[in-house]
């Protein structure tokens, strides 16, 4: 399951308030499109919408993978 949510971050630098998707879970095998942006580290990461200053929002990221228990466990 995938879950994100909208926050409010303010800007380190000026202190403007930016509205951001905040993840905290990510299914590798559900939201494969996810597992690649974490891979390109282009989530939890926002641009302040005044100065342009990178605003890291810095949360823990709950990364599931499940391909491990698929492979352990046959199905049928
Ligand atoms: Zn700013």
């Amino acid at each position: 399951m995938t879950m994100h949510e909208y926050e409010e971050i303010n800007c380190p630098n000026c202190g403007t308030g930016n509205e951001v998707l905040v993840w905290s879970t990510i299914n590798a095998q559900v939201s494969p499109q996810d597992k690649a942006a974490l891979l390109n580290a282009s989530i939890n990461l926002s641009t302040c919408r005044q100065c342009k200053t990178e605003v890291l929002i810095d949360r823990p990221l709950l990364y599931h993978d499940m391909e491990i228990r698929y492979m352990a466990r046959p199905m049928g």
